[in-house]
């Protein structure tokens, strides 16, 4: 198949160009590299199967594909809060021109969508069924609001214009080839302590998050595309919960060195817990993740430990 992977060159995006180039296909990566990276693509770019286009998703695209899978949207609080209006024109109008070409070209087209779609949530653990607590003119909404409004693009393309389409709702993931300035806890955590800085946590560290490594958040990505009518939203994560606290207690206990904990004020809107209802995934796609925190810990730090000596 030929295969449109817009974000394709950010954390999750050139994972899942790596694995859909090694199953045989052909992928087009689209970027505008505001938090992507040639180097995550680097080791794909002699393979005649891929193409590397630089492209911003608020402008108008056309590709003769398949599948496209639709990843371009910063993930990060500091980096889609940088830039708040260009974070909703991205998720609205890249929606738009996916949905648009996936109409076109008849693609089956997929929508990369949040947990942050719940908020700060008052039904633990989140089932897709819940429809979210979010503030729509907080210092989140560009994000939360943007991915909210792509998935009822996606629905409405579907139900008016026939349009095949994939809604995932991805919770926290985490591994290799995360910024190291990324700016989420899990890549913050890891090169503050590998530095020997202090570990900053945001409020008491109390909040909790679930963590799903990233090869198995690619797995469930391919088994929801390739699902025969699953259509979404699916959430994909790893319901094992952990407070920011037990989280730098572990990082801190496997790279060792000075680190302390200090603490810093908790950013507007942080949502207090979060932790996904995975029944839809293990039951219709037959998904489970593979990979626990302590061991997609290791495999992250041994990236960043890399990543860190090469300067
Ligand atoms: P990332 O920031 O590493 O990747 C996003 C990619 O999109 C980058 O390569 C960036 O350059 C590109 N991009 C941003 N704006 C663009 C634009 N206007 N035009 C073209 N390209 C653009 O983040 P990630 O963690 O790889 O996330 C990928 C997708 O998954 C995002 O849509 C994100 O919202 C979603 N998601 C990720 C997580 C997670 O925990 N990693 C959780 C929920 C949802
Ligand atoms: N966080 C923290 N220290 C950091 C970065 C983040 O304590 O250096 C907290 C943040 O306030 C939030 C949690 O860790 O409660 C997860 O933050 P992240 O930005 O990784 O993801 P999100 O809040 O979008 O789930």
């Amino acid at each position: 198949m030929r295969i449109l992977i817009t974000g394709g060159a950010g954390f999750l995006g050139s994972h899942l160009c790596e694995r859909l180039l090694n199953e045989g296909n052909e992928i087009i990566c689209l970027d505008n590299f505001f938090t992507g990276r040639k180097r995550n693509i680097a080791h794909l770019l002699d393979n005649p199967y891929f193409e590397l286009v630089r492209h911003d998703v608020t402008e108008p695209f056309k590709f003769e594909v398949d599948q496209i899978y639709n990843l371009a949207c910063p993930a990060s609080p500091p980096h889609y809060q940088h830039n708040p209006i260009k974070t909703t024109k991205t998720s609205v109008m890249g929606a738009i021109h996916c949905l648009g070409l996936a109409k076109r070209v008849g693609a089956r087209v997929f929508q990369a969508s949040t947990s942050e779609v719940y908020g700060d949530p008052d039904v633990h653990p989140q089932p897709e069924s819940y429809h979210g607590n979010v503030n729509p003119i907080g210092i989140r909404a560009c994000y939360d609001e943007g991915k909210r409004c792509a998935e009822t693009l996606f629905f409405d393309y579907h139900r008016q214009n026939n349009v095949d389409i994939r809604v995932v709702r991805i919770f926290n993931t985490y591994g290799p080839r995360m910024l190291p300035d990324d700016g989420r806890v899990v890549s913050n955590f890891i090169v503050q302590a590998l530095q020997g800085k202090d570990i900053t946590i945001y409020g008491d560290g109390s909040q909790t998050r679930s963590f799903c490594y990233v090869d198995d958040l690619i797995e469930g990505f391919i088994r929801l595309m390739n699902h025969p009518s699953q259509v979404g939203p699916v959430n994909i994560g790893n319901p094992g919960e952990f407070t920011m606290l037990q989280l730098a207690d572990l990082v801190l206990k496997k790279v060792g060195g000075p680190s302390k904990i200090t603490h810093f004020p908790l950013p507007g809107d942080d949502p207090k817990q979060r932790k996904p209802d995975i029944t839809i995934a293990t039951t219709e796609l037959g998904w489970q993740p593979t990979v626990s925190l302590d061991k997609g810990l290791d495999a992250t730090i041994d990236y960043f430990r890399n990543l860190l000596a090469e300067g």
